[in-house]
């Protein structure tokens, strides 16, 4: 019978998650919820010198914004606790001293300096079987002289015992099957007498063990490590978990890795959630600040590296539990492309709760020294606007003319529709407007096509020269929208003072 179905995800709190670590752990949260199996969340803080404080908490809140949800870990408790591995020392200790005692590993006590001479004088120097007998370990000075030095308060590291010669194969989800020699490996420090913490391999597949992790689902880069952590799995006589590496998030252009740069250079973040670095005054920014929809992250992440065969771009959380497949995931690196996630953005900017942009817009509209009118007001702008925007933010900058009359007026707009004839069109409009009892865009509509009809102008003519007017160029949303949204008083006071103004 087959394991259930356990995942992790296990991020280092050295910083702000990165979006590619999102994907990471999206990918495991679809494959967990298709088998009805679980997710873990465990922190890997073993490397005490890159700790960030606030990113343990930034990793939780952005998987809270996201909708991506963990069955155990820290701050979720569970059964296989503790789960963040400072936390977990007494258990390292233990099997360190297993793989002592099977001769799987040995004590080394070479210093610094004693290393930096070994790789000056050996060019690629790798502490291995050629060379571990000439390095002072507890092989080398034999067990005897190393307890002795370890009673002494000596300071040693532990090292993998690595056979050389031998083939190993890591059978991968989606690589397939990845084979190398086990002499091109190190003897890796599994653990540092220094700070009494296990290095990550070791306490990486220890707790992968003890949690019943069935699947590591993880980026390609951790791909160098499984051959090592195969061994180390055999070392303790454990079954390995299947293994699947994602491919690369690259960057929009080139071969190169996503980074923060590209991010930077192209105008968009690279975080889910802003981060103010601890102790300065610099923030990255985040995706939610930014505007951008939980929903359309995810869609878009999700389908970066993997796609489900058929032609479908939108899919809701459910949809995509049903058809994720890693053996779809490709093995190519996937460009990040802003513009599709600005695709996904607009998409589920229409169907997003409309508060969530009548807030929006209400803010830029006051942040902009004008007046909001009413609620109602606000909620019609959005409904006329939304479809014209990727982002919250766009809104102010494509629907100012709804709060404030144009102070000037687009000069593309003008030489193309203020014509010597415009102002007398504009002036001959006004006057039939202002004799017009009911303003309601739809009965006034064909009343002014009739009116221009009879007149023998051209609907264009006049109709652009009056929108500009209103509008201060030639934008925005169908015209009798415009002018019931701004009143029969403030549409022929602007259209009016257009013709003053242009003179
Ligand atoms: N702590 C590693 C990281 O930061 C985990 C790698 C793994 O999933 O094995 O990504």
């Amino acid at each position: 019978m087959s394991k259930p179905v356990v995942v992790r995800f296990a991020p280092s709190p050295t910083g702000p998650l990165h979006i590619g670590g999102v994907r990471t752990c999206l990918y495991n949260y679809l494959f967990a919820r298709q088998h009805g199996g679980k997710l873990l969340f465990r922190i890997e803080d073993t490397d005490s010198q890159r700790f960030v404080p606030g990113a343990e908490q930034y990793i939780l809140d952005s998987f809270k914004w996201l909708g991506i949800t963990f069955d155990e870990g820290v701050s979720f408790g569970g059964e296989h606790g503790p789960y963040r591995q400072s936390e977990r020392r007494e258990i390292y200790k233990k099997y360190v001293q297993v793989l002592l005692d099977n001769g799987k590993a040995y004590y080394a006590f070479d210093t610094k300096a004693e290393l930096d001479a070994a790789r000056e004088a050996t060019p690629n120097f790798q502490y291995d079987a050629l060379t571990r007998g000439r390095m002072r370990n507890s092989i080398s000075l034999g067990m005897d002289e190393a307890k002795r030095l370890i009673a002494n308060g000596e300071p040693y590291v532990v090292r993998f015992l690595i056979e050389p010669g031998e083939d190993v194969v890591v059978n991968d989800l989606i690589r397939g099957e990845v084979k190398i020699n086990s002499s091109i490996l190190d003897d890796k420090v599994l653990y540092k007498s220094a700070d009494e913490l296990p290095t990550y391999h070791l306490a990486n597949i220890v707790d992968d063990h003890l949690m019943e992790v069935s699947h590591v689902i993880r980026g390609e880069e951790w791909l160098p490590s499984s051959p090592l952590h195969v061994l180390l799995y055999r070392a303790f006589g454990w079954e390995a978990p299947q293994f699947a590496h994602l491919p690369l998030l690259l960057a929009p252009e080139g071969n190169g890795k996503l980074s923060k740069r590209d991010g930077d250079k192209y105008g968009f973040p690279v975080f889910p959630l802003q981060w103010n670095v601890p102790g300065t005054d610099t923030t990255y920014s985040g995706y939610r600040e930014s505007g951008y929809l939980p929903e359309a992250v995810v869609n878009f992440l999700a389908l970066l590296g993997w796609n489900p065969g058929n032609d479908q771009d939108i899919m809701t959380m459910d949809e995509m539990i049903k058809l994720f497949d890693l053996s779809k995931c490709s093995k190519n690196g996937a460009h990040f492309d802003i513009k599709r996630l600005l695709w996904f953005n607009h998409h589920y900017l229409q169907q997003c709760d409309e508060k969530v942009l009548c807030d929006a817009l209400k803010a830029q509209v006051v942040a902009n020294g004008a007046d909001p009118k009413s609620d109602e007001y606000v909620r019609t702008v959005v409904g006329l606007m939304k479809e014209r925007i990727n982002l919250p933010q766009e809104l102010w900058q494509q629907c100012n003319f709804f709060f404030a009359a144009p102070t000037a007026y687009e000069e593309k707009s003008l030489k193309k529709w203020w014509k010597p004839e415009a102002p007398q069109y504009v002036a001959e409009l006004c006057d039939f407007l202002e004799t017009q009892a009911n303003w309601n865009g739809e009965t006034l509509e064909p009343k002014v096509m009739d009116w221009i009809a009879g007149k023998g102008y051209k609907t264009g003519a006049v109709m652009n020269a009056f929108r500009v007017a209103l509008v201060g160029e030639a934008r925005g949303p169908q015209i009798f929208a415009i002018t019931d949204q701004l009143g029969k008083e403030e549409s022929l006071r602007r259209a009016r003072k257009a013709i003053e103004v242009l003179k």
